[in-house]
């Protein structure tokens, strides 16, 4: 992304984000193992109402430019009122995706309705390729077939799908077979998280920084095949792709001294994967900086994987909450305390805040999962 577009894309997400997440409930019949939400079988008490809703979507419609607001989890479908409450959003102007659980509730009809209503944007969960993989993190046997008839579903439906793959240790050398899974079903985007410790996942291990690393570059390659990659809580992608672009290498394994991760998933890739020209810019969006997270009881937070509270929207609107707190003032400003904030890349980057806090207690510290934070710091000691 060039530096005077970056600034420009800077400059907006100072008025208003470009994504609000709504966490419209804690209750979801699935049982992840990695669940950010702790997710619980039924609704936990106080939960936004329906009118309450209503009052934050309007204030959302409010905001110049208009955000898109996001109905997640939680299972968004065991909201009852969840049509009426994406009817209104759309009624107001805004677009509106909806991040729902595969369960008996993902059904054509359900879908239909909402499709009807104006939806176009869908993200689903899978996170292995098999499954043995994608249904032990989930706890549901027969989830992955599951997942895959919805998929092939809401393609044939005509809906825009995102897949989220939550990449940890045991499925990351599952990349490449994931990637050419979506390809087959016809699903253009894919959202790759990097774990982060909070909720169920505090459990799940996070892959190493220099496996990051790998991964990053690989998602590169298949961002350069034409699919459209984004990550979550990896923020550092944008600079391995600043890197690999500026660079323009043959063979980034050895220019940029990759591990065996990368050249097996990007080995396995080229080999399955149709050789399109293209390559995804992505949106220099990171926690709280054009991103803004709403739980299901109206406290609102810099991501949905970064527990500091900024207020609730029973209070105040969630307008001013984003544009006045301090914290996310300082977050926009890329006014860092750590490695991060010497880096040449934190305008464009910026790291995981939410990882930083959860390492460390510090929303202004290092992202641990990125290997430059420890080359800075081999090459600052080096020169003392
Ligand atoms: S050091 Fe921090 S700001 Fe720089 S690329 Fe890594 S995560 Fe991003």
């Amino acid at each position: 992304m060039k530096e005077r577009t970056l600034e420009r894309t800077l400059a907006r997400y100072d008025v208003a984000p470009h994504l609000v997440f709504w966490e419209t409930t804690k209750a979801c019949s699935l049982a992840c193992r990695h669940c950010r939400a702790s997710a619980q079988e039924t609704a936990l008490p106080g939960e936004l109402t329906t009118q309450e809703g209503r009052t934050m979507i309007d204030d959302i419609a409010s905001m110049t430019p208009r955000p898109i607001i996001v109905f997640t989890g939680g299972d968004c479908f065991e909201r009852g009122d969840l049509f009426e409450l994406v009817e209104h959003a759309i009624g107001v102007g805004l677009r509106v995706g909806v991040a729902p659980s595969v369960t008996e509730r993902l059904t054509r009809e359900t879908m239909s309705r909402l499709y009807e209503a104006g939806v176009r944007s869908v993200s689903i969960s899978l996170d292995g390729s098999t499954p043995a993989s994608h249904d032990t993190l989930r706890g549901i046997p027969g989830h992955f077939e599951k997942t895959l008839e919805a998929l092939a579903m809401l393609v044939e439906m005509g809906f825009r799908i995102q897949v989220n793959t939550t990449v940890m240790r045991r499925n990351a050398h599952e990349l490449a077979d994931v990637a050419h899974l979506l390809e087959n079903l016809g699903v253009g985007i894919w959202e790759v998280f990097f774990l982060v410790g909070v909720g169920r996942g505090a459990d799940v291990d996070e892959v190493s920084a220099e496996d990051a690393e790998d991964i990053g570059h690989f998602l590169v390659d298949v961002a350069n095949r034409g699919m459209t990659v984004r990550t979550v809580e990896a923020p550092f992608f944008r600079r391995v792709q600043a890197e690999r672009l500026a660079a323009a290498v043959d063979d980034p394994a050895v220019h940029f001294g990759l591990g065996s991760l990368y050249r097996d998933l990007s080995g396995s890739l080229g080999e399955r994967f149709p050789d399109r020209a293209g390559h995804s810019a992505t949106l220099a969006t990171g926690d709280g900086r054009g991103i803004v997270f709403v739980g299901y009881d109206g406290e609102v937070h810099a991501s949905g994987f970064l527990p500091v509270s900024l207020g609730n929207v029973r209070e105040v609107g969630l307008g001013e909450i984003y544009t006045t707190s301090d914290l996310l003032t300082t977050l926009r400003a890329g006014a860092l305390t750590g490695w991060c904030g010497q880096c040449d890349y934190v305008r464009l980057c910026g790291g995981s805040r939410a990882r930083a806090y959860a390492r460390t207690g510090d929303v202004l510290a290092d992202d641990p999962a990125c290997v430059r934070t420890r080359r800075t710091r081999r090459i600052q000691l080096a020169a003392r």
